[in-house]
Formats: structure tokens, sequence, C-alpha cells
């Protein structure tokens, strides 16, 4: 029988501490087969949505949101952590374990009335997604849909982004 993408995925345990499990997605994009299923399983769940842009966050949110946008003839804006984008920029802060973080978006990197789709590779709690969404919206971009690879349902991260159209390739109880 021909693989799946979730075959693809190296599950490590107490990574990067005691008690997480890591979806790792190395092993999936080193394999050709693997990082196909894995580009065309989020182009799939796109259907007839109709958009403009991908908006993804670093890093993995590149890997595959860049894939994503040049298959569907889109372009693609990168969400970076702190000080990397050279032009002016917005930011957002968001809550980590452990503190906060904050990342940036260039400020005339989306135009108004712009439809954004939302690319990563993974949904845990949900607040990086969350905050993607507030630098979207404070650019008046729309955001028509969030995919990602990989879903940890268990940390209900779709809560913290209710009302906004969310699918994932993978889902992980
Ligand atoms: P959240 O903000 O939803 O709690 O965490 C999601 C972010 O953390 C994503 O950008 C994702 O790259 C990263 N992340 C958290 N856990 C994992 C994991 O098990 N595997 C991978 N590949 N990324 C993770």
């Amino acid at each position: 029988m021909s693989k799946k993408v979730e075959d693809y995925v190296r599950s490590i345990p107490d990574f990067p501490e005691p008690g997480i499990i890591f979806r790792d997605v190395t092993s999936v994009i080193q394999s050709p087969e693997g990082l196909k299923l894995a580009i065309d399983g989020l182009t799939d769940l796109i259907g007839d949505t109709e958009f403009d842009v991908v908006v993804g966050p670093e890093s993995r949110g590149f890997i595959f949101g860049v894939p994503v946008a040049y298959n569907t003839g889109k372009g693609f804006v990168p969400v970076r952590k702190k000080g990397k984008l050279p032009c002016e920029t917005i930011s957002a802060d968001y809550e980590l374990e452990y503190g906060t973080a904050t990342i940036e978006m260039h400020k005339d990197a989306i135009t108004p009335g712009q439809k954004v789709i939302i690319v990563d590779d993974l949904i845990a709690t949900g607040g990086t997604t969350e905050a993607i969404i507030k630098l979207v919206e404070e650019l008046g971009g729309e955001v028509v849909k969030v995919l990602f690879l990989m879903e940890l349902e268990g940390l209900k991260g779709r809560d913290k982004i209710a009302g906004y159209d969310v699918e994932s390739v993978i889902k992980y109880p």
C-alpha cells in the first residue's frame, strides 16, 4: 500500500523537554514522496477558496507556505521574529510557555481587502496563529483560511482562533 504523509513524520519523545512529543517535519521534507504529499495535501485543502496571498511564519511556515503559494500562482508574505525584517514593520506579542515572543510583518506586505491564507507546519496552543491573524487584520487583510500540516487536537488551538476556517492535513488526538 502506498504511504501517507503521516508515515513520514518522525515523532521524538521528550523534545525539547520531558513529556513533549515533538512532531519532526525534517523527515517529511527530506523525502521526495513525503514533500510532495505534504504540499499536495495542503494545496488540496484550499479547494475553491478564492484568495490573494499566502502568509507563513518563520521558519517552518516558510517551508510549506512558499510551495503552496507557488502551486496556486500567488505570492508569499513572511512573518519573522523581531528585528529580522529590513523595512517598516508592525508587530504582535504572543505567549510562550515561559515568557512572550514578538513577531513582525512588513507594513506594506498586505493591502486592505486582500484575502489571506495562513500556512504553518503545526498548530499546538494556537498562540502563534492568533498573533499572525492580528498582524494580517491590522493591515486590513481578511483571513479566509488557516492551513496546517499537523494539528495537536488535544491542545485545542482551534478554540483560540474560533470563527476562522481552520483545516489540517494530519490530526493527532
Ligand atoms: P502554538 O503557538 O500553536 O502553541 O505553537 C505552534 C508553533 O510551534 C508552530 O509555529 C510550530 O512550528 C511550533 N511547534 C510546536 N510544537 C511543535 C512540534 O511538535 N513539531 C513542530 N514541527 N513544530 C512545533
